[in-house]
């Protein structure tokens, strides 16, 4: 299995060699693009006034909505940036077979940059993973294995297992999110150049959840070095280890549960520290359970009219909790990133029958969204 040891010197050279600064262009919807790759990145700021009043929020709450990029998610940043590296470095040109390990949105995001530039792609998923990804990602040509969703992220059934043994056997490349420079750099030179823009320099907390941790590490480096005392919370799923203090992963605070090991909440989370990680990027962690972060979801649909994914839930629960436990009002400005749609879901948290047959109560869940809080 490949090694990740979380944020290393090896890394923070790449990074720092590799940067281009903030990435040119804007949205080009006044003209013709040239494909989809044009419509990765520059996406919208929504300010969450209706929900922040429903649910008695009284700081400026804004969402950077990363569903409007091409492939529905933030994770096409990363994959047309990876792609651009390696055959910026000769790695790989068209024609070559690309193969990932991923949650899916990373899966996404490569087949689409891959069915436009002409790679063949081998997508690795864990069972867990919605219907709807892997149709996505059929439809755009890949082929896709699933792999046991309780495997270990280094054991020989592994999604991250496999996508290093068919590389090896099949000849081809694995861009490898989990340690590829390219990841959080597209959040440094794009995501948190927009963000610093349009919040014309004024943060005081960005929340974000992980799941490489590329958009925690990329976005919060560049933000702090743009918005002097910006401050960043990372999110994490209870059943996930990259919180910290560790023992803050053990037991949930809110439903008394302990050591989870699975949880429903896509794209979030990990069992070992990915080198693309840098936790020193984080000042506050808070952790989050399925319920409340379905809850959310359902909220934000409701009341803001934005059709976003589970890991927005989880990043607007925890959001939520740090807000009220910190007592943050009108004077402070907080911003969360949502970073996948409703499109992969809605055979999940989107149905009623699902969240019923899964345990989550509907009549909790519409008291929780129509009736407020908790
Ligand atoms: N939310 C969802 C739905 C995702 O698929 C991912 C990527 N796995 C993330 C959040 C976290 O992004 P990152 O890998 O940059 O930490």
């Amino acid at each position: 299995a490949p090694n990740y040891v979380g944020w290393d010197k090896e890394i923070d050279d790449d990074f720092k060699k590799l940067t281009v600064g903030p990435v040119k262009g804007g949205r080009p919807y006044g003209k013709i693009c040239d494909s989809a790759l044009d419509l990765i990145g520059f996406t919208p700021m929504v300010r969450m006034s209706r929900f922040a009043k429903f649910f008695d929020v009284d700081c400026d709450l804004l969402a950077k909505v990363e569903l409007f990029n091409a492939g529905g998610s933030v994770k096409d940043r990363i994959a047309k940036r990876m792609v651009e590296e390696a055959e910026k470095s000769g790695r790989i040109k068209p024609g070559d077979i690309l193969i990932e390990a991923t949650s899916g949105n990373t899966g996404v995001g490569l087949c689409l940059v891959s069915a436009i530039k002409g790679y063949k792609q081998i997508i690795c998923l864990p069972q867990k993973m919605s219907g709807e990804k892997v149709n996505t990602m059929k439809c755009l040509g890949a082929e896709i294995l699933r792999t046991p969703t309780e495997a270990a992220w280094d054991a020989e059934d592994s999604h991250i297992f496999l996508s290093a043994r068919l590389a090896k056997d099949l000849g081809g490349h694995v861009l490898d999110q989990y340690k590829n420079a390219g990841n959080p750099l597209a959040h440094y030179d794009g995501t948190a150049e927009e963000i610093a823009e349009q919040c014309d320099g004024k943060l005081d907390y960005m929340i974000m959840s992980t799941g490489t941790g590329g958009t925690m590490t990329g976005v919060a480096k560049k933000l702090k070095e743009l918005i002097p005392g910006v401050q960043v919370v990372g999110v994490d799923p209870y059943g996930s280890i990259l919180a910290e203090p560790a023992h803050v992963n053990e037991k949930s605070n809110r439903t008394g549960q302990e050591k989870l090991t699975a949880y429903q909440v896509e794209g979030i989370g990990y069992d070992f520290i990915p080198t693309v990680l840098d936790r020193e990027v984080v000042d506050h962690w808070v952790k989050t359970d399925d319920d409340e972060a379905f809850a959310m979801c359902r909220a934000i649909v409701r009341h803001e009219g934005l059709l976003i994914g589970g890991s927005c839930g989880s990043t607007v629960a925890g959001a939520y909790r740090f807000i009220k436990q910190n007592k943050l009002g009108k004077d402070k400005r907080c911003a969360v990133l949502l970073a996948d749609s409703s499109r992969n879901y809605m055979s999940k948290f989107m149905d009623d029958g699902w969240m019923e047959s899964n345990g989550f109560s509907m009549s909790k869940m519409n008291a929780a969204v129509f009736e407020k809080g908790e």
